[in-house]
């Protein structure tokens, strides 16, 4: 097996590698496990970066919240926090890389005919087997063979309302029912005093 590396983008820019193996130390300290998805995700990561077009400053999207929103978070500046992560919850398994101010970026996938060569990464990905019959060795060992060959990349371009160091000029108010801030969107109570308060009393 040749040695595979993973790509870096770093908060100035800079691009550098961790070996796969060292990726895989990462992923078990940050996410608590070796999850396939994860290892996925970073050769799916790792293929966007080297195809990024011109530009200084990118944003990302994850089509799932499942293990990609962690590969991206790992990988590049972009994280849910400081807003230049934005998951979509479409349960794809897809990310996009896109440069801020135009939108123009790259979209990888998991391509389901590609992913037919790796019979054990195909059950696993279609949840075919009940997770006592899968050989997770195999698994892991198909997935690293595989690398980004599972995957496909094509070139998209953001919706502009999407895009751009969007100078947000919202109003903050107080709520009337719980009396905590927050944004003034609909109405004027918060959206938890609104109907959507996740807790029980
Ligand atoms: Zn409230």
């Amino acid at each position: 097996m040749e040695t595979k590396t993973i790509s870096k983008l770093g908060g100035d820019g800079k691009m550098s590698s961790y070996t796969y193996d060292e990726y895989k130390r990462i992923v078990k300290e940050f996410h608590g496990s070796l999850a396939p998805g994860l290892l996925i995700g970073g050769f799916m990561v790792d293929l966007a970066l080297k195809n990024l077009p011109g530009g200084q400053f990118f944003d990302a999207i994850a089509e799932t919240k499942t293990c990609l929103p962690d590969a991206i978070q790992l990988l590049t500046p972009c994280t849910i926090g400081n807003g230049w992560l934005r998951v979509m919850n479409f349960s794809r398994f897809a990310i996009t890389l896109y440069e801020k101010e135009k939108g123009e970026g790259v979209r990888v996938y998991i391509d389901t005919k590609k992913i037919e060569a790796w019979p054990e990464v195909r059950d696993w990905f279609f949840k075919v087997k009940p997770k006592k019959e899968q050989n997770y060795q195999l698994l892991l060992d198909q997935i690293a063979d595989a690398g980004a060959g599972l995957c496909s990349m094509k070139k998209v371009r953001v919706r502009p309302e999407l895009t751009g160091f969007h100078a947000h000029g919202s109003k903050i108010a107080i709520c009337p029912s719980c009396g905590e801030a927050f944004k003034i969107k609909n109405g004027d109570k918060c959206p938890a005093c609104s109907g959507e308060n996740p807790y029980v009393d």
